[in-house]
Parts: structure tokens; C-alpha cells; sequence
């Protein structure tokens, strides 16, 4: 066993439940119900898929993300390829890869789009619960719009997304959101927060010292408690915004507070990557320790032109799916049923070919089936369909074949009762087998 080969540190397999795992991440049951959960909620807003490559150029992410971030800076997974040098990096996060994608086809010459996507990313961190060096983000951009009224479809849209989990907003996750304003305003506040840092250079620790002049805003970003003091007597960004970024910011604040969305204006709130103005906004929960950070977003209406396309307006956000799923877990939401409907057991091998047949009509009747493969007693195989958690075994025993009849035993519902169904009319009674719609 010493030699056999291991997942990389941090890069997890998602796997079924019924594979028991020491690290009790979520099971791909789990993962499934949230994608069609995602599918079902974003399609009603109007928003189109779309798949970005996984690998793309360095450059785009020093470019797009800025040279200051802690993404660039340490958390990179970058290479130089060995057939041609050039330099790569797996993704970190997925909005620079679609806005290049944007640039490069045009994509936006009929107008603005709602898009998203979800998939693997990759950060070089230190591995703990809800942070790992592979994870995965739900990605949602609407690009070609000037909001503020996208930036609140934005925010309760993931709100309806709570509602559809069984996620409780305002106790299991809270809102926050704040303004970043425009680069001018930024630029003063910049300047002010220099400033005030020099004057308390002592308080500040050294990742912030080197930050001072390059990247002071995100200074204000630390997690260091012993810089808690003197971030807080730190000038607010929100006190340099000029009447435009404030009508923005009250626009969206009209919006929410219409739709009775409760949320906490936190001046505080900046985000990791430099790209974002205006509206930021974060997804919180107090379950998560220190990773409490389900779902982040913000505009970034200056990274099209960054990224060499033409000035564009966007907005959007990344949730962190293994930690919405962790929360889910650990609260114990209640997770749909992924069970089958009916579970197989076939008495003799010489009925297999007409238990095939019927299970086939079953299954094109929309019925659950699963096989009990591979033989063995009726005991044994009775014990597979109960762990199995059907609601119904299928007797496919040597009577009733030999009556042109298979038994439906109910395996859950004591108030049910067994009784023998005609293989050749699987259409009068496949119904009576497939799960009840969940409002029903
Ligand atoms: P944090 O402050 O927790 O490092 P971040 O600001 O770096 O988060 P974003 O870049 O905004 O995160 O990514 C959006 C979301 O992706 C986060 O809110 C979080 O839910 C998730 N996420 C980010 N990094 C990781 C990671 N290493 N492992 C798991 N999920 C992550
Ligand atoms: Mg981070």
C-alpha cells in the first residue's frame, strides 16, 4: 500500500454517499441537486451557459486580476509549457476567462449578455475545512449592463437560489454589501488612507508595510486581529463617493429594501481582486469559522478595457460550492431523496431476460429502476434492496413469471400492500411506482 498514488494535498474526489469517506465532504447526490437547483433558478432570470478553458495564459490574470492580490501574488498554480515556454496557469477564478472570451469573440456586438458557468479552480493555499487548492465556483457575469438594477437581479437571484435550497437568508446566510465608487474616488481615498497608515506605520505588520504604497485598500482587507485598531480608524471609501456612485449605491439600496431583502452596509467590504467599482456585495455565514465567505461579487466595470476590449460595463459574483454544501450539510437541510424508485431482485438467472425486458419498459416509463446484478439468494438480495433505499422491490420470481406477472412489494410505506403487475402492460401501472413531484 506504501507506493499506491495519492490525490494531491487540498484536490478532493467527490464521490457517492455510499462510499464512507473520513473527511465527510459532501456526497456528488449533494452536488447534483445543487447543479439542478442552479439550472432551474438561473434559467428563469435569463442567463446561458457557457465553458472557458481551465488553462489560459498567465498574463491574463496578472493583467485582469492585478499584480497586488493575494491570488497573483501566492496562489498561482503557473508553469512554463514544456513544448513551447509558454507561460500558463490554471484558472483561480473564472471572470477573467470569460471576459477574455468576450473580447476575443466579439461576443458582445448584439447586445448584453447573462451568462454563467461552474467548475474547478485552482489556488495554492493552505488546505482546511472550506478552503482547498482545487475547489469549485458557480460563476455568474451580466455583461453590457450599467445596473444598478442588473446588480440587485444579481443579488436576488442568489437569494432565490437560498430560498429553493432551504437555506434561511438573514439566519443561515446574511447579506453585506458596500460601495467601491469610481477610480477618481479611489484615488482620494487612497490617498487619505496612505496617509493615515503612515502616521500608525508602527501598528501595521508586514505584509501591510509592503502593501502601503502599492495596494493600500487592500490593507483594510487584513485578518490580522492586531491590525483591527487601526484599520478601523481608517478614512471610509464610502465618505469620498461623489453624487453618482451615491445614487448607484442608493438605487440598489431602493431596489433590495423594495423586495425585502434585509442586508448590512459593511464600508469595510472590499474585495480581493483590484478589478471591482461600484457595487461589491458578500454571501456570509457565521457556521463556516473563518471561511464564512459563501458567495462574492461585485461590478468590475474597468476590466473589459484592461483586459484590451472595449469599455464595457459588468457585474457578478463566484459562490464557493463546497462550502455552500458543507453549510448545508452541517445544518442538516433536508436534501431530496436521490433513492430509486424500485429495486430488482430476480429469483433465477433463466428470468433475467424477461426482468431486462421489463425493467427497460420501466425505465421508459421514467421509473427508477436499479438491477440487482449478480445473483445470490433472495435473502441477500432483499437486504441490497432495502440499504438501497428503494420504495419498492421488483419480485421477479419463477411463479410469477410463470403467471406472465412480476411481484411489487412495497419496501417503506407499511400502509401499502404487495401485489403482482402484468409484464406485458408495464403503461397501467409504472405509474403507481415513480415518486410523487415534491409539491404534490
Ligand atoms: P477568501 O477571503 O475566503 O479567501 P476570496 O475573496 O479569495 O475568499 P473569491 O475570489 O471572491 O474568494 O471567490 C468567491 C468564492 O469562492 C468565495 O466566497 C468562496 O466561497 C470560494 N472560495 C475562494 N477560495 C476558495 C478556496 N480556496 N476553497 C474553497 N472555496 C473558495
Ligand atoms: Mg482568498
Amino acid at each position: 500500500m506504501s507506493d499506491t498514488l495519492k490525490a494531491i494535498k487540498g484536490m478532493n474526489d467527490i464521490l457517492p454517499g455510499s462510499v464512507p469517506r473520513k473527511d465527510k465532504l459532501p456526497d456528488s447526490a449533494l452536488w447534483q441537486w445543487f447543479e439542478t437547483t442552479v439550472r432551474s433558478v438561473l434559467g428563469r432570470y435569463g442567463y446561458q451557459y457557457l465553458l472557458t478553458p481551465i488553462v489560459e495564459p498567465t498574463a491574463l490574470f496578472v493583467r485582469g486580476l492585478g499584480e497586488v492580490t493575494d491570488i497573483v501574488e501566492k496562489e498561482m498554480y503557473s508553469w512554463h509549457d514544456a513544448m513551447n515556454g509558454d507561460h500558463l496557469t490554471l484558472r483561480p477564478e473564472a471572470t477573467a476567462g470569460i471576459v477574455r472570451a468576450m473580447v476575443e469573440h466579439n461576443a458582445l456586438y448584439n447586445g448584453p449578455l447573462r451568462l454563467w458557468t461552474m467548475g474547478p479552480m485552482f489556488r495554492h493555499e493552505r488546505p482546511q475545512k472550506g478552503r482547498y487548492r482545487q475547489f469549485h465556483q458557480l460563476d455568474v457575469e451580466a455583461l453590457g449592463f450599467a445596473g444598478p438594477d442588473v446588480d440587485a437581479e444579481l443579488i436576488l437571484m442568489v437569494r432565490r437560489l437560498w430560498k429553493e435550497l432551504g437555506l434561511v437568508e438573514g439566519q443561515h446566510v446574511r447579506l453585506e454589501i458596500n460601495s467601491l465608487g469610481q477610480p477618481a474616488e479611489r484615488a482620494a481615498h487612497r490617498a487619505a488612507l496612505v496617509a493615515h497608515f503612515q502616521d500608525h506605520v508602527a501598528e501595521l505588520d508586514e505584509d501591510a508595510r509592503r502593501r502601503l504604497h502599492s495596494n493600500p485598500l487592500r490593507i483594510l482587507d487584513t485578518k490580522n486581529p492586531a491590525m483591527q485598531a487601526v484599520v478601523e480608524s481608517a478614512p471610509r471609501l464610502i465618505d469620498f463617493l461623489g453624487p453618482e456612485s451615491m445614487a448607484h449605491f442608493d438605487a440598489l439600496r431602493a431596489m433590495l429594501d423594495a423586495a425585502g431583502l434585509a442586508y448590512r452596509v459593511n464600508t469595510r467590504l472590499v474585495r480581493g481582486m483590484d478589478y471591482y467599482n461600484l457595487t461589491v456585495f458578500e454571501w456570509v455565514t457565521d457556521q463556516l469559522g473563518s471561511q464564512g465567505t459563501v458567495c462574492g461579487g461585485g461590478r468590475y466595470d474597468g476590466l473589459f478595457a484592461q483586459l484590451g476590449g472595449r469599455p464595457t460595463p459588468a457585474v457578478g459574483f463566484g459562490l464557493g460550492i463546497e462550502r455552500l454544501l458543507l453549510l448545508i450539510q452541517e445544518l442538516g437541510l433536508p436534501v431530496p431523496d436521490a433513492s430509486p424508485d424500485a429495486y430488482a431482485v430476480v429469483a433465477d438467472a433463466s428470468g433475467l431476460p424477461q426482468a431486462l425486458a421489463t425493467m427497460e419498459a420501466l425505465r421508459g416509463a421514467g421509473v427508477a429502476v436499479q438491477m440487482h446484478a449478480g445473483g445470490g439468494s433472495m435473502k441477500s438480495q432483499f437486504k441490497k434492496a432495502d440499504a438501497s433505499g428503494a420504495r419498492f422491490a421488483l419480485v421477479f420470481g419463477g411463479d410469477e413469471l410463470a403467471r406472465g406477472m412480476v411481484g411489487v412489494k412495497p419496501l417503506r410505506d407499511a400502509t401499502l400492500t404487495q401485489a403482482d403487475q402484468p409484464l406485458g402492460d408495464v403503461a397501467a401501472w409504472a405509474a403507481t411506482l415513480r415518486r410523487p413531484a415534491p409539491d404534490a
